[in-house]
């Protein structure tokens, strides 16, 4: 029997490798919904292909524009039969929708919380991507997916790679098993090696051209400031229950192997392969079984060499900023967020430099009060005035030295 899936995100690059392993499954996985907030032609592009019952737009007037497109359905194809709903709730809807098996989370930043969530209350299967998410309200998540009998199977290749590396019956626990720490791997960005100096004046452009992995604009720049690596640590620390110094960053250059976790006997358990975010995507959809992703095999003679570096914290302060909203916990993890997506986009629309990101965020961090999380309109709160502090901050910034990173 097909499994549904819902994706959310379906037109950016997470949700387009989704689309790709499910095309070559076509029998055991069936397109329940397909969502996208611009570019609404690949979003039609896809349902035209897929068959969803729904596609999800933002507004009205995409949802006319979707409407006009999906016109052009071959009238023969009797199986279609494509609903246009439109906003945040219908997000919700189609990730919770009984009908629907498992649902790929791979909106970007804030915007993915509510829908993510949603699905771990309804008890789906969660395929994590939206790391964001858990960053923002990770134990108000993690509990959601317990209270509900959901399953999270984390995408990011790094915790995908840190779940494969684990016990089998692992619980949450590191002692019971012997685990020491997690090796989480760091490729480095664009940017590794360069000095401060050097970093003053580089543009986007520069900043989203990733050496090894193919990603969307705003994740791109958080792997050039190491900003990833520091969500990505919330990330673990929420999913796999540790504490922070139970993590420990290797930056990685080749991203062969995408993380590790080492036992107190002295064995390392590390899951290698090829920079292509459809093995992850491939593991989470099928698992425990495994399914072809379509990913080219790993030549070790090929790659010849793997390195091994300390990150350079001094020019790249944001993993640091991470540790330490994760150790002040509360409502820190979610202004952090919300400080970055403020920063990010600032930066792509160059209105700040790239070395004004975490000064920004560090700004905000400083004014940052300690509040504990008790509902999720605690996490919405924190998100909306962290934007609110963000964007002061901003305008103190445009006309100073600051606006390029020069304090
Ligand atoms: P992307 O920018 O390519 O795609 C983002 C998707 O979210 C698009 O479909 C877009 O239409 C949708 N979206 C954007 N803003 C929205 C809003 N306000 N409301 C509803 N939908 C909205 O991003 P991506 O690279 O695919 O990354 C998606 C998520 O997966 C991010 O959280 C990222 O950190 C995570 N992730 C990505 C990769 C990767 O290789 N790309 C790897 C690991 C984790
Ligand atoms: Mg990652």
């Amino acid at each position: 029997m097909s499994q549904w899936i819902t994706v959310l995100g379906a037109t950016g690059s997470i949700g387009s490798s989704t689309l790709d392993v499910i095309r070559r499954h076509p029998t055991r996985y069936r397109v329940y919904a397909l969502t996208g907030f611009s570019r609404i032609e690949k979003l039609v592009a896809a349902a035209l292909e897929f068959s969803p019952r729904f596609i999800v737009v933002p507004d009205d007037s995409t949802a006319e524009q979707a409407r006009d497109l999906l016109i052009q359905v071959p009238k023969n194809s009797q199986d279609f039969d494509c609903q246009v709903l439109v906003g945040e709730e219908a997000l919700a809807r189609v990730a919770s929708d009984p009908d629907v098996d498992m649902v790929m989370a791979s909106i970007v930043g804030a915007a993915g919380l509510l829908p993510t969530l949603a699905a771990a209350k309804a008890g789906k299967r969660v395929l994590l991507a939206n790391k964001e998410a858990l960053v923002m309200a990770g134990p108000l998540f993690m509990q959601a997916i317990r209270d509900n009998g959901a399953e999270l199977l984390p995408i990011d290749s790094e915790h995908n790679a840190i779940f494969q590396s684990l016990p089998a019956n692992y619980q949450g626990d590191f002692s019971q098993h012997g685990i020491e720490k997690i090796l989480l791997t760091a490729s480095g960005g664009p940017f590794r090696n360069k000095t401060k100096a050097e970093l003053v004046d580089v543009t986007p452009a520069e900043a989203v051209a990733h050496p090894n992995w193919s990603m969307g604009a705003k994740i791109s720049v958080d792997c050039a400031t190491l900003m990833n690596k520091g969500l990505e640590l919330i990330e673990a620390c929420f999913l796999f229950n540790c504490r922070a110094d139970q993590i420990q960053v290797v930056v990685h250059p080749q991203s062969v192997i995408h993380s590790m976790v080492q036992y107190n006997d002295g064995s390392v358990i590390a899951e290698l392969g090829q920079p292509d975010m459809r093995t992850p995507i491939a593991y989470g959809m099928a698992w425990p079984e495994r399914i072809d992703a379509g990913v080219k095999h790993l030549d070790l003679f090929e790659i010849a060499q793997l390195d091994f570096v300390a990150p350079d914290h001094e020019t790249f302060p944001c993993l640091n900023l991470a540790k330490a909203a994760f150790k002040r916990g509360g409502i820190s993890p979610a202004v952090l967020n919300a400080a970055n997506e403020i920063a990010v986009a600032a930066f792509l629309s160059e209105q700040i430099g790239f070395l004004a990101i975490p000064m920004l965020i560090e700004k905000v961090m400083a004014v940052c009060p300690d509040k504990a999380v008790q509902s999720l309109e605690d996490v919405l709160a924190a998100d909306q005035w962290a934007r609110e502090q963000a964007n002061r901050v901003l305008t103190d910034f445009k006309n100073s030295k600051q606006r390029v990173g020069l304090s």
